[in-house]
């Protein structure tokens, strides 16, 4: 038995991080949208019960180390499910870049097994099981646009933006996530406007999600990577309605509404940074073609 499901990477049109809990999370809110670059996950019952994972990217583990390893042995421990499961990932997104790639896998891992396995478990219980693998997995498990409050897992979906295309650009050397919150100085931020961009959302007013986007963990990551900056300005040179980091970095993307632009800003960029993609912004729930 078989299924297959798309893990789709997404962007902060706003991130935001309101102050340091008694926990030592985060207390953030977080407008995120999804993009049509995916990983494909294929999942294959094991009659044996083991979790295997299989990948050709040399950047993530394929072990119990692996996201989607953890999506699967938490639903088999939760749940009692005497089967295993052979997961193997088609890695696309790039690794450590702020698109939550790994989160993705885990996400759809959650929802392919829920099928496989034959779990009947809503969105919302799957969502609820993600936080416990890391804070975006619930998103990604919605995978289409939301406000992410708490520390990440409190989900409320959003409608999606007006179509748009989005240029991504990864510089070469990867960001951790944990080390950029905590070089965060909550004295030096400048919030964004939240509300504003809920708003613009609402009233799918392209021009307002563009003057809106903003992202608090740029204060850290921009300073200690020089690239980051040069290609957001390049990006604004090249005809970008607006550019901004996505997540902790190091990924910047430019907003554009024609694809024309958008295909001028990828040539201007490429052989300038390690990884450039057009893509079309989509902010519903997706599913195989
Ligand atoms: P976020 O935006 O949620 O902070 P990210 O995009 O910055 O995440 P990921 O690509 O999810 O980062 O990878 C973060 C780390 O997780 C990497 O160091 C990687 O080794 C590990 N990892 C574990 N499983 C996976 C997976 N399936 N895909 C990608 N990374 C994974």
């Amino acid at each position: 038995m078989y299924t297959a499901e798309k893990a789709p990477a997404k962007i902060n049109l706003t991130l935001d991080v309101l102050y340091k809990r008694p926990d030592q999370y985060h207390e953030i809110e977080m407008i995120m949208t999804t993009i049509d670059l995916a990983d494909r996950i294929e999942l294959y019952v094991l009659s044996d019960g083991k979790i295997k994972v299989e990948s050709e990217s040399r950047f993530i583990p394929n072990d119990e180390r692996n996201l989607a390893y953890r999506a699967a042995k938490l639903l088999k421990k939760r749940f009692l499910v005497t089967d295993g499961v052979r997961i193997k990932i088609d890695k696309q997104i790039p690794v450590a870049a702020g698109l939550a790639g790994g989160s993705s896998d885990a996400a759809a891992t959650l929802r392919g097994l829920n099928r496989l396995w034959k779990l009947n478990l809503s969105t919302e219980q799957l969502a609820e099981l993600g936080a416990e693998i890391g804070s975006d997995v619930s998103f990604c498990v919605y995978n289409s646009t939301a406000l992410a409050k708490g520390r990440g897992e409190i989900i409320t979906e959003l409608p999606a933006p007006p179509p748009c295309w989005v240029v991504l650009a990864k510089p070469a050397q990867g960001v951790s996530t944990q080390s950029v919150y905590q070089s965060l100085n909550l004295d030096k931020i400048t919030h964004p406007d939240t509300n504003g961009m809920l708003k613009a959302i609402e009233n799918s007013d392209y021009k307002n999600i563009c003057a809106n986007l903003g992202n608090v963990l740029e204060t850290v990551t921009l300073p200690k990577n020089p690239e980051v900056m040069q290609i957001k300005q390049q990006m604004l040179k090249s005809g970008a309605d607006a550019v901004l980091m996505s997540g902790s970095g190091p990924t910047v993307y430019g907003l554009v509404k024609h694809e024309s632009r958008a295909i001028r800003i990828y040539n201007s960029l490429r052989g300038f940074c390690e990884e450039v993609h057009v893509v079309r912004m989509l902010g519903t729930r997706q599913t195989l073609d």
